[in-house]
């Protein structure tokens, strides 16, 4: 953090452990099955995940304790296993763990949008896409 400051420089930091990244990143991108789901500052990304995989155990970490208001609390525990990255399924990559999936995330790929919030953040959610029912996001997208 030091080096940053003094030299200017930026650093792209990968890891699985996100106790780390919590400590040492100033913006995270949560990626499940190779692709971006969430991208925030890490402040407003670790108080308040808006999608399922970022507040999941899988990713904030088994003893993470889901906090009152968290859109993706439910989603603390994550059924069955990564599918294979050689052939993910079709639609939402993340739609046969998820525990909001509805018929829309099995045949479309949701796009990674910004929402309406400050700070910016974008997530990527056919659910918050049709802006129907905000199971998985308690934001709506900032365009229609
Ligand atoms: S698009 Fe569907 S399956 Fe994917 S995270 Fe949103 S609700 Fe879950």
């Amino acid at each position: 953090m030091d080096l940053q400051a003094e030299f200017g420089l930026s650093y792209l930091f990968i890891a699985h452990d996100l106790a780390v990244v919590e400590h040492i990143c100033h913006r995270v991108a949560v990626m499940y099955l190779g692709r971006i789901v969430e991208l925030a500052p890490r402040r407003a990304l670790f108080a308040h995940p808006q999608h399922p995989y970022t507040g999941s155990a899988a990713v904030r970490g088994a003893g993470a304790r889901p906090r009152p208001g968290d859109p993706a609390r439910s989603a603390s525990f994550l059924p069955g296993d990564v599918p294979s990255p050689i052939n993910p399924p079709a639609g939402c990559r993340f739609h046969t763990r998820c525990p909001y999936v509805f018929d829309r995330c099995r045949n479309e790929s949701p796009e990674l949008r910004e929402l309406l919030a400050r700070p910016p953040r974008r997530v990527s959610s056919a659910l918050m896409a049709a802006n129907a029912d905000r199971r998985c996001g308690a934001q709506p997208f900032a365009e229609a």
